[in-house]
């Protein structure tokens, strides 16, 4: 059986989405949230969405009569993903919330909170977890053939342009950090495995550029692990990169583009020797599969690989990075 997905949020990234359900097994489209009537209409026409599935942000919470919905999947500017997610689950309905998935760790907290009590799973749009690369890049690194991973490097950021929500605090909750830098924090917990216990950040922002009034540029934040494993990390809104590289006792593993939507790379190093190493190719692309997760974590009861929890450890560990770059100081974080 597939579940049905209602989509909230008809902008730049779920046009990514939605074409991608063509390729489910467990997922399906059903229905569209819009603030604009003329746009959903035209994209159910696309998509197939028939036409009394078709909300606002105002008739959303009808949603809990319809059958034909079992997931919400809210792809909203981030100072909406706590109300939408709220009101999902207040609708009996599943969640998919894209990340960061809040501005804040409280209001994170509030959403997982919120699932639980309904009842109802919500999971975080980290879709690198289901990528090819992402997923041999882990297995490399876990597997030991580079030995034991002592220095993580990532780097994510683009050169953003001025007008838009993403720069905007009350709907971006802040800004590099939140949006991209989040994929170098993710990486970094992902390559190794495990929860940092330190955090120290700088903020390198030029608050002169009228683009940076309400949020942070660049951010450089090193994480400690347990195991005595660092990372070194870039969050970037000025300048572009989109690259990790791991290095353990024996080699390094590299990857460049490392969490593009597509032709992601690796290269490995072992025994003084570097060669392009092609992921083993998944069943699904990242976005079908993510889709699919939720769906399947949905009917077995199995939670979700990047959960509601996932998604509020990293909210944790980004205000641990604001607090150290705005105090200067190291910030010490307890594993939860
Ligand atoms: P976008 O600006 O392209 O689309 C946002 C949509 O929200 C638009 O359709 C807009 O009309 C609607 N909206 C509703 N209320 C709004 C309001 N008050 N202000 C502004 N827009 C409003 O943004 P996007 O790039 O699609 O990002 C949406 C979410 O998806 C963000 O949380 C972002 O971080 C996330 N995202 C994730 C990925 C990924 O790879 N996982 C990629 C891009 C974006």
């Amino acid at each position: 059986r597939k579940l049905g997905y209602a989509i909230v949020g008809l902008g730049g990234y779920a046009d990514v989405i939605l074409p991608r359900f063509a390729e489910c097994r467990a997922s399906r489209l059903t229905a569209l949230v819009s603030g604009s009537p003329e746009k959903a209409r035209r994209y159910a026409a696309r998509y197939g969405v028939p036409e009394k599935n078709l909300y606002d942000y105002r008739s959303f919470d009808a949603i809990k009569d319809n059958p034909d919905i079992d997931i919400v999947y809210v792809i909203l500017p981030n100072g909406l993903h706590h109300e939408f997610t709220l009101r999902a689950a207040a609708a009996g309905k599943h969640v998919m919330c894209e990340k960061p998935m809040a501005n804040t760790a409280a209001e994170a907290q509030e959403m997982v909170a919120a699932c639980r009590a309904a009842g109802r799973k919500l999971m975080i749009g980290y879709r690198s977890r289901f990528e090819a690369t992402n997923r041999e890049a882990i297995r490399i690194v876990r597997a030991g053939e580079i030995g034991a991973a002592r220095v993580v490097a990532a780097e994510h950021g683009f050169d953003i342009r001025p007008n838009q929500w993403r720069l905007d605090r009350a709907l971006a909750g802040g800004g590099s950090m939140m949006d991209i830098g989040i994929y170098s924090l993710q990486a970094a917990r992902y390559l190794t495995g495990e929860e940092p216990v330190l955090v120290s950040a700088v903020d390198t922002t030029d608050r002169t550029d009228p683009r940076f009034a309400q949020v942070e540029d660049t951010v450089l934040f090193q994480l400690r692990f347990p195991s005595g494993a660092t990372a070194n990390c870039v969050s970037a809104y000025s300048s572009h990169h989109n690259r990790y590289r791991v290095t353990g006792s024996k080699g390094w593993i590299e990857a460049e583009p490392a969490t593009a939507y597509e032709g992601n790379r690796l290269r490995l190093n072992q025994d003084w020797r570097t060669r392009d190493h092609p992921a083993p190719p998944t069943a699904l692309n990242q976005f079908s599969a993510q889709l699919d997760h939720l769906s399947e974590c949905v009917m077995s009861g199995d939670e979700p690989i990047v959960s509601g929890e996932e998604g509020l450890r990293d909210m944790r560990i980004i205000e641990a990075i604001y607090t150290s770059a705005r105090e200067g100081r190291a910030v010490a974080l307890s594993v939860a």
